[in-house]
């Protein structure tokens, strides 16, 4: 690394470890320091502009200059900058943004519970599960399923349920409640000639299975995001989730949506839930809630797992769990205002209008010789590279040519990301057509780079 010895890019060599790097090419190649954004757009501090072709982390819903948000969080921190939620306390912006999700959520989820972040969210869900199997006299029901390749977050439990290799390796993880079952991804685990509907129904048929070799009142809830996200934009195959949810259902598992980032219209549709016809019992989100201006995440749930932990915290006690800044205001105030503001310009319908657009422009690119395989829903899509079309066979070692077309982005002025070989899309909701358009050609130049 060339930075100048007080420049931010030495002062981070020296001071910070950066999350998800690899500390020792962090010290090699150094950071690129984001100075400021605009619309879709980011610059460095050498002036260079990018398209933000990843809302940052798949979060970034409304852009980066969007001054209602600045204005109302600016208002809130005059009014009352912080105040907390434990022990009776309340304040008006957490209750009106949790009014707010109670109504524009499915049917059948009437309470809400903020956290920061959308791992404190998901471990606060398997915490607020157990309690509720506790009050309610099953004490035994405590484990969860979910998938390998799904991405629930990183805390201790939720990071067991994370069903990737890095989030467990070296950790320890995962804890020993916590069960995976296949992905749902057609292209990669499909048996010869199995159609989308009868791949989902040998997953159906697989989750039975695991729920009964567990047996079913040790099994508490299963837990997917309706499209799985970081695990590289995997597309559910036809008939998945009514036949998961029946399999459920069956045996009085909890059905847990983590929607951190398909909430508030990336799927084309203001929740995945409804893209999938998925009726949860507990939905997650975080990230687009504020456009990630401010952290926070939000868990909705049914009014039974409600009255089941609001009697349980009179049998066994207080509900002993909650972070100092949960449901913080001036979060919530900006969760609103950015609601508000989705609702407002219509920009779920823009989703899925630019996102035909782009899943149009990146389907030309399905015979190059590189191309395994083009997937995604509303904006939000991947293409996964492949060593050989015929057999799919992966590159050696997996994920080297990925990278090498993020880094190659970068050159053409575009940020996607690379999970594995697969390079993925997730562009802000108010990205227009032309600029979707613009994104997958940069990409069109990478691939070449790299060919
Ligand atoms: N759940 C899903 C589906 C996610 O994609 C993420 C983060 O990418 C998380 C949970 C964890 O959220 P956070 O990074 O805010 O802890």
């Amino acid at each position: 690394m060339d930075a100048l010895p007080n420049s931010t890019a030495a002062r981070d060599v020296a001071y910070l470890l950066h999350p998800y790097t690899n500390a020792r090419a962090h010290e090699r190649d150094g950071p690129i320091v984001i100075a400021k954004g605009e619309g879709i757009h980011l610059w460095d501090d050498a002036g260079n502009k990018y398209i933000e072709a990843m809302s940052g982390l798949w979060s970034v819903g409304l852009g980066f200059s969007e001054k209602r948000l600045v204005e109302a969080a600016y208002k809130q921190l005059q009014i009352l900058p912080y105040s907390h939620t434990f022990t009776h306390k309340a304040h008006e912006p957490s209750v009106e943004l949790a009014e707010m999700l109670v109504k524009m959520t499915p049917d059948g989820l009437d309470r809400v519970h903020f956290t920061n972040s959308g791992s404190e969210a998901n471990d606060t869900v398997v915490k607020m599960v157990w309690f509720y199997n506790n009050a309610i006299g099953r004490p035994e029901k405590k484990k969860f399923i979910s998938r390998l390749n799904g991405y629930h977050g990183i805390t201790i439990a939720s990071g067991s349920l994370t069903g990737l290799p890095a989030n467990h390796r070296g950790f320890d993880l995962p804890l020993p409640q916590m069960k995976h079952v296949t992905t749902p991804h057609h292209y990669r685990f499909a048996e010869e000639g199995e159609t989308e509907e009868e791949f989902s129904t040998r997953l159906a048929e697989e989750l039975e299975a695991k729920i009964l070799e567990e047996g079913p009142e040790t099994v508490a809830a299963f837990i997917g995001e309706p499209v799985i996200g970081a695990g590289g934009v995997l597309v559910p195959p036809a008939g998945y989730w009514p036949k998961v949810q029946a399999v459920c259902r069956k045996y009085d598992v909890l059905v847990v949506a983590d929607e951190v980032i398909n909430g508030f219209g990336r799927t084309g549709k203001m929740f995945a839930c409804e893209t999938y016809d998925i009726q949860p019992d507990v939905l997650v989100l975080s990230k687009q809630i504020t456009s990630s201006y401010q952290p926070l995440a939000a868990i909705v749930f049914s009014d039974k797992i409600y009255q089941g932990i609001a009697d349980g915290s009179e049998a066994l006690g207080t509900f002993g769990h909650g972070f100092t800044t949960s449901g913080h205001p001036v979060a919530t105030a900006v969760g609103v205002e950015n609601i508000k503001i989705i609702q407002e310009r219509d920009l779920v319908s823009n989703a899925a209008k630019v996102g035909d657009v782009m899943r149009g422009e990146l389907a030309k690119y399905a015979d190059h010789p590189l191309v395994g395989e083009v997937r995604g829903v509303g904006l939000i899509a991947a293409c996964e590279l492949v060593a050989d079309k015929a057999t799919k066979a992966k590159f050696d070692p997996v994920g080297k040519v990925g990278m090498s077309v993020f880094k190659a982005g970068h050159e053409h002025g575009v940020i996607l990301r690379a999970t594995g070989d697969s390079v993925c899309f997730c562009p802000p909701l108010i990205t227009t057509e032309e600029q979707a358009v613009d994104i997958v050609a940069r990409f069109g130049k990478a691939l070449e780079d790299v060919r």
